[in-house]
């Protein structure tokens, strides 16, 4: 049963860097823009999040690195789309737990991140699944300081 597991999480992340979700920059100003880096891997990745009346309205994606971090930017764009703000910071702090190999409490809510469970038994690689989190995570808060 844990290696059906296994390929059901290896698919998602396949999936996810084949063909990624909200690619794409649109540079509109609507939207709080972030570029984060991370150098011990060489993955780079550009975050847009529109909001709106405290919702996350549109999430758009973009970079270059390896497929862990490429897939997790792709369905982390999926998960948090259309959820509020608040929602969205606590999913966000779930994905990072699930990353770290605690327990969660909110899995439905992490949807196909779940996949990641694994990447805790990979220390060097728990940089490249929470990358795009944090950097969404700080568009977003930049984007509600600014309101
Ligand atoms: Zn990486």
């Amino acid at each position: 049963m844990a290696s059906k597991l296994e390929e059901l999480y290896r698919d998602v992340i396949m999936d996810n860097a084949k063909n990624p979700k909200n690619k794409g920059l649109l540079k509109d100003p609507k939207y709080q823009f972030v570029h984060f880096k991370n150098p011990s891997c060489g993955d780079d990745i550009n975050v847009e999040v529109q909001i709106e009346n405290g919702i996350i309205k549109d999430i758009r994606q973009d970079g270059t690195g390896c497929s862990i971090s490429m897939s997790s930017a792709s369905v982390m764009s999926d998960v948090l789309k259309g959820h509020t703000v608040k929602d969205a910071l606590a999913i966000i702090n779930e994905f990072y737990t699930l990353v770290k190999g605690e327990e969660i409490a909110m899995e439905d809510e992490l949807g196909e991140a779940v996949a990641y469970a694994g990447v805790s038994q990979f220390p060097a690689r728990i940089k490249c699944a929470t990358l795009a989190w944090k950097a969404i995570e700080q568009a977003i808060n930049e984007s509600e300081t600014k309101e």
